[in-house]
């Protein structure tokens, strides 16, 4: 199998051929026929993600290099261990995998959570993903059918779709009595969540974006009005068009001036979602949480429970698309650098 990996942070993937894995036990072997890039995988590339304040989050230990990125997977089944029951998985079926695996032993992962366990095996982060001809997955159970939909986006529910879903899920709870939704970033994983914003939460969404080549890709995937967060005018403005403030604010983008627009558009008892990882070290008047009765809260990606809710909502047909692109998978050092530099829209799925 031909891999491309990251062999030391920050240098360009590196291309790696080796005999390609015979699956034992519960594991199932995937040919990989797509793979998105997410953002974090430039951070991942980079070796840590930014905190604000010179401080970072080290992912260096996490990954343990050499390490084949890549969370967004779909392929075809074209190997099975000998534990696996036929039923389960079958060769020839094609399938988007869900990467957010845990130990599968820790009191987090046996309640569902395996997204949130302390000893995670993500694919593409702590063991091989899908910028590779090839993926091992641990078990069927991580396998999901897609039938009816094109299979580069299948492929991007796994981890945009998924976090979209996630964050969206907590929205709404915040808008069931009524109130607006503000939706901030409409980069890949925040216009997944515009897309699929009405079909889960019931509201039409508000989109800040300081970029205004987004807001065409906004209006057409459902947002109501769509607004620049830097015009000093726009928080007022938004006061005004949702009569007192938001319910909810998903904060796609996670950097300080998102998350200070975020928590200053929400109304008494609004909740901001805070999904994006781009960096950053925000100060707030503590006061103003109570005195709003706000909640402010992370969403981590979802759990199996979530990405079964998300496919069928998808196979339903109540997830539009999103913009995708394909490159071949020897581009990825490419994509990778231009979604570093802020230059795609939607989504790039690496073919091999
Ligand atoms: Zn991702
Ligand atoms: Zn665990």
């Amino acid at each position: 199998m031909d891999s491309y990996r990251v062999t030391a942070f920050g240098a360009p993937l590196a291309l790696q051929s080796e005999p390609t894995p015979v699956p034992t036990g519960r594991q199932v072997l995937v040919r990989t026929t797509g793979c998105g890039v997410c953002h974090s995988d430039v951070h991942l590339h980079e070796g840590s993600f930014d905190l604000g304040g010179g401080k970072k989050v080290d992912m260096t230990r996490s990954l343990g290099l050499p390490r084949t990125m890549g969370h967004e997977i779909v392929g075809e089944v074209v190997g099975l261990g000998e534990g696996v029951d036929p039923g389960e998985a079958a060769v020839g079926q094609h399938r988007v995998v869900f990467p957010w695996i845990g130990c599968q032993q820790c009191p987090v992962c046996k309640s569902g959570d395996e997204h949130l366990c302390n000893q995670p095996r993500a694919l593409g982060i702590n063991c091989d993903g899908g910028y590779a001809s090839h993926v091992l997955v641990p078990d069927p159970k991580y396998l999901f059918a897609f039938d009816g939909l094109d299979e580069n986006l299948a492929a991007t529910y796994a981890c945009s779709g998924l976090t979209a879903y996630g964050a969206l899920k907590k929205a709404r709870e915040a808008v069931r009595n009524g109130g607006d939704l503000l939706i901030i970033g409409a980069g890949g994983v925040g216009l997944s969540g515009v897309r699929m914003a009405e079909a889960v939460t019931g509201v039409k969404p508000i989109v800040a974006d300081l970029d205004k080549s987004k807001w065409a890709a906004a209006r057409e995937a459902g947002a109501r009005e769509v607004i620049d967060p830097t015009d000093p005018e726009s928080g007022k403005a938004l006061y005004r068009m949702t009569n007192g403030g938001v319910a909810a604010a998903i904060d796609f983008v996670g950097a300080a001036a998102s998350f200070t627009f975020g928590f200053n558009a929400l109304r008494k008892s609004g909740r901001l979602v805070i999904v994006g990882l781009f960096g950053g070290s925000a100060s707030l008047p503590v006061p103003m949480i109570p005195l709003k009765n706000a909640t402010v809260m992370g969403s981590y990606v979802g759990n199996l429970d979530d990405m079964h809710e998300l496919m069928t909502l998808a196979r339903s047909g109540k997830v539009p698309g999103l913009p995708i692109a394909t490159r071949p998978l020897a581009d990825a050092n490419e994509v990778l650098s231009s979604l570093a530099a802020g230059k795609i829209v939607g989504r790039v799925v690496l073919r091999p």
